[in-house]
This record gives C-alpha cells, structure tokens and sequence, in this order.
C-alpha cells in the first residue's frame, strides 16, 4: 500500500508526541481466561479527550504551515473534541460546526476546549455545508474525520506503540467506521509484522466500511441509532485513502449485535472497572459472542473511548432497558 508508509507513521509518532498521550497497553485477566491466551486491552479512553481522535487530530493541525488561519469541522463526537484540543495547543483557531439539534452537554464540552462553536440548521448536512464554506470562503482548513492522511498516520501511532510493547502480538481488533483508525494500525503494524491479522469490528446495523467493500465501492448506508454511536455515519462517496486501505489491508471482518456490545460495555465495567463508550466496546463484545476466527496468539483490542452519555451508562451498568431512537434494548443484570 503506497499512499502511505511506515516512514509517514514514524513522523507521526514524533509530531504528536507530547500533547496526545502514549497510552498503557494492560492485560485482562478476566478476557484472558475466556480468551484462552492473552488479551490485552489499548486503553485509548485515558487520552486526555478520553478518545484516541486525538492522534489525528494533533498530527493535521501540526503539520499546517505557519500563518494558517484556523481549522473547523462538523464532528460533535471525538473528532470535534479532538480537533477543538489539538487546535488550542497550537494557539490556532478552531470553529466546529454542530445543527441545532446537537444536545447541550456536546456543545459545551466542545466549548470548554477552546474551540467557537457554529449552530447552523437542523442537520448534520447543514453543519457540513457551513464547515465547506468557512474552508472554501474564511480560509480555515476542514480536517476530516478519517479520509486524511496525517489522520490516518496518527491513529497509526496506535499500531506502532502496541507492537513495541507486544512484538509478539497475532491479531489487533479494531473498531471500525470510517476506517482512518483500521487504515493506519494495518499500515503500520503490517510493515513491522507482515503477518499480523487485523479484525475490523463494528455493528451489524449501518456498518458502512464493511458494506462498501463487499460492493467493491464505497455505498451510502441507513443511519440507525447504535450503542456504538461513534460507529455510525459513512465513508463519503468520494473517499479516496481510507476506503482503499481498509480494503487491501484488513483481513477479517465481524460484526456485533446491540445486545453484545451492552454485555461487553458491563464487562469492561464490572471486571475492568472501566467507563467504555459502545464503540470501543465491540472487540470485547466479538470475543464474548464467539465470533472472533481463530487465532493462535496474543490478541490486542482498541479500548477506542469513554466519552459515552452517563445516563445511558448508568443505565446499562444497573441492567435496565435503554431506548435510543428506534433501538429498544432490554436490560439484563451482568453475570459473568
Ligand atoms: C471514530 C471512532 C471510532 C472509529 O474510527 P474510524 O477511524 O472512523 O474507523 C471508534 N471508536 C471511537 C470511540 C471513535 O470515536
């Protein structure tokens, strides 16, 4: 895969050094047991945005020239904090465009790390548009959530750091959605160890990178609410990096039900006592559900964030039904 090397990964890993954190790779006893070999857990929910965006955020805004205006985007999830943090640490301008329907709480937390807020419309379209047009008419530079390649090179430093600390390492379980985090842990972890197999894992409803590479192009996919609603949203139909490397470089697809990424949210709880968003949940919900191929080695899973609604959390964590858009899940207590 040529549109990306090792040697721009490597770069990365300097350039952000310092403001996004190297984060602690820990076994799980309990996972480890079910696992029957090591299961480790990156625990990218301790960045100081409590989600690994940080990593691509960090190496974009540092790799701007000089005089740059500023940057924006349209994400109210971890990309918004991401940028809103890596913008501030540079002493550059950050606007981060939300619709009206964006809950308080989110525009607040993006507030709170520096960044202005823009309320424009009443969708997630008309905050995209008001994004293009401060880039194409404020000079602000848009950085996209995944389709980046010093995005990609960032969430990279990921598959460098785990291999450090576990060369011996036989599959890295990724949480999957627009593939700028599976893009750059596959380039760099494959350049180190040519035969390590990364597992792409992400919801079995809206699961847009996996229904486009079956199709052989990139496809539009139903949005649908999600535990793992970090996981929603598609790949855009003009990607160019993140959709090609997905495609030759991930080896094995699975995909999880609402019920196991609830379970696996509990179990990351009550066995690791750690507050886990859906999304980061999904590698322990595929070693739960048995749906992981077989391996013979260690197995790593992104713990990818924490940045989870507490009451939903809550929610979970004592058993009882959770009722997001049109998902009705019913609660069950953890056993485990
Ligand atoms: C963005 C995100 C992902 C998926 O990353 P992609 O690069 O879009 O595939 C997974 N988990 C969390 C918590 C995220 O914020």
């Amino acid at each position: 895969m040529s549109m990306l090397a090792l040697a721009d990964i490597l770069a990365a890993s300097r350039t952000i050094s310092g403001v996004a954190a190297r984060t602690p790779l820990v076994p799980s006893p309990h996972l480890s047991g079910l696992a029957g070999r090591d299961f480790l857990l990156k625990l990218e929910n301790t960045q100081p945005i409590g989600a690994f965006k940080l990593r691509g955020a960090v190496n974009a805004v540092f790799n701007l020239p000089d005089g740059t205006e500023g940057v924006t985007c349209c994400s109210t999830g971890n990309h918004g904090r991401g940028v809103a943090y890596a913008a501030r640490a540079r002493g550059m301008k950050a606007v981060i465009c939300m619709s009206s329907l964006v809950p308080q709480a989110k525009v607040d937390g993006i507030r709170a790390l520096g960044a202005e807020v823009r309320i424009t419309g009443r969708s997630q379209d008309d905050a995209l548009a008001e994004s293009q047009r401060l880039a194409a008419e404020e000079g602000l530079v848009e950085i996209s959530p995944f389709d980046d390649p010093h995005v990609i090179a960032g969430q990279g430093t990921i598959g460098l750091e785990l291999l450090e600390d576990r060369p011996d390492l036989e599959a890295i379980l990724v949480p999957l959605s627009g593939g700028g985090l599976a893009a750059g842990v596959a380039v760099a972890a494959k350049a180190i160890r040519p035969d390590i197999r990364v597992i792409g894992i992400t919801m079995d409803r809206g699961a847009a990178m996996y229904e486009s590479v079956r199709a052989g192009k990139p496809v539009e996919v139903e949005e649908v609410a999600s535990l793992a609603d970090s996981l929603g949203g598609g790949i855009g139909m003009a990607n160019r990096l993140s959709f090609p490397i997905c495609r030759d470089l991930i080896d094995d697809y699975v995909l999880v039900t609402e019920d196991e990424i609830y379970d696996a949210m509990q179990t990351l709880y009550y066995e690791e006592r750690m507050v886990a968003e859906g999304a980061s949940a999904v590698g322990v919900a595929a070693l739960k559900a048995g749906k992981l191929p077989d391996i013979d080695g260690p197995i790593a899973t992104i713990v990818t964030g924490r940045n989870v609604d507490m009451r939903v959390f809550t929610d979970i964590m004592n058993g009882r039904n959770v009722s997001l858009g049109d998902l009705e899940l019913k609660g069950r207590a953890y056993a485990a």
